[in-house]
């Protein structure tokens, strides 16, 4: 791939988005006045940047030059701590209807500052049917300083009453060129590995950063993607399910581990060394509140992998089929050209194409019907067993 040598990067706190152009674009133009609405939705694939994009836009309708990126206000803006700026994580499958009526509260307050109250929620398509009729008021009746910014994956994912109130910005999967070019400009990344990690990625900004900076995130990839020529007997399609589990635990472990100490540590700081608060029912039940929110939390990391996983694993397919019909264009795995021929020579395209399916539907009993984990990828593993 020949990636050139600069680009027109976009200036101040739009440094960090690629490939959407055009959403810079009218982004600015509002925070500078001109088409400006109370209500935004941001759509866009996973790893397009759509919560970066949502704050930076924050952090130009709070800078007084329209988003320098260098000023005290874009700074705490893009930190997470401007008073003005609420930004809203889901850390459970669901935002409770508590958390988003203290949001709505939260939102008529006049700002500290003179500009606006922005609160974004990062995840919209994650609310809870009564919190999202809670932010459905509160975007009906808007109190004038107040800019909600809300994201979600599609505009299906976020009820019709609410996407029918905001402006939709849709922002789109960057090409494997402009991914490359971010890493060499923005982390110094040579050529070489970013190339490799632009198109390992397949658009996805934070995966291609992790891919491109550390090896062993490069040698889980690499474990995952040379799994469908191991396909070979049921007991090693069994085995391929169970390291995927593990690779899951492993990679969302260590960090799980440290954010869940700090927080029983705040927990019992705010409890004190008194042990007599320590038995009391009020420490107890906030303590079972804090480990079920860890458990979410943790089931949730680890699905994120998992479905990582198998992105990767669908990769090897599609490369096989663009092998099988001689599409044009690179490889997602051209680094693997040699065994993936040997896959395709081996099989047939409806073949792969059914084994695509079987991702799928695998995913989809993990994320939609909450399905066991394990018995659902051992059922596609031994889909995607070879002859
Ligand atoms: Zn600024």
């Amino acid at each position: 791939m020949s990636i050139g040598a600069t680009t027109d990067r976009a200036p101040g706190v739009w440094s960090t988005l690629v490939g959407q152009r055009h959403v810079i674009d009218s982004l600015a133009r509002a925070a500078a006045g001109r088409g400006m609405t109370h209500a935004w939705l941001f759509t866009g694939p996973p790893g397009s940047g759509r919560s970066n994009a949502a704050i930076a836009f924050a952090a130009a309708l709070q800078c007084p030059e329209g988003g320098c990126g260098t000023c005290h206000t874009c700074q705490t803006v893009l930190a997470g701590s401007h008073p003005d700026v609420s930004i809203t994580r889901a850390q459970r499958a669901q935002i409770a209807t508590d958390d988003m009526r203290d949001l709505v509260h939260r939102s008529a307050l006049a700002p500290a500052g003179r500009r606006h109250q922005v609160m974004v929620i990062e995840d919209a398509d994650r609310l809870h049917e009564r919190a999202a009729n809670a932010l459905l008021k509160a975007i009906e009746e808007p109190t004038p300083k107040t800019v909600w910014l809300l994201c979600a994956p599609t505009l299906e994912d976020v009820l019709p009453t609410i996407r029918s109130r905001c402006r939709n910005v849709v922002l789109t999967t960057p090409t494997a060129i402009e991914v490359a070019r971010f890493l060499m400009e923005q982390d110094g990344v040579p050529d070489s590995i970013a190339a490799f990690a632009a198109r390992a990625s397949q658009g996805h900004i934070g995966r291609a950063r992790a891919l491109a900076r550390d090896d062993e995130t490069r040698n889980r990839r690499r474990e995952v993607v040379s799994l469908p020529a191991r396909l070979t007997s049921l007991n090693a399609c069994l085995n391929a399910a169970a390291n995927l589990v593990d690779i899951a635990e492993q990679e969302t472990g260590a960090i799980t581990e440290s954010s869940n100490a700090a927080e029983a540590a705040d927990l019992d700081r705010t409890y004190g060394d008194d042990r007599k608060a320590r038995t009391s029912r009020a420490y107890q039940a906030a303590l079972k509140d804090l480990t079920y929110d860890q458990k979410q939390r943790e089931k949730r990391r680890q699905m994120d992998v998992i479905d990582r996983c198998l992105m990767d694993l669908m990769s090897v397919y599609r490369d096989a089929v663009a092998i099988q019909v001689r599409a044009p264009g690179a490889l997602v795995n051209e680094e693997m050209r040699a065994e993936l021929e040997d896959v395709a020579r081996r099989s047939s395209p409806e073949e792969n194409l059914r084994r695509i399916d079987a991702i799928f539907t695998a995913r989809e009993q993990m994320m939609e019907f909450n399905a066991n984990r394990l018995g659902a990828l051992e059922a596609m593993m031994v889909n995607l067993k070879t002859r």
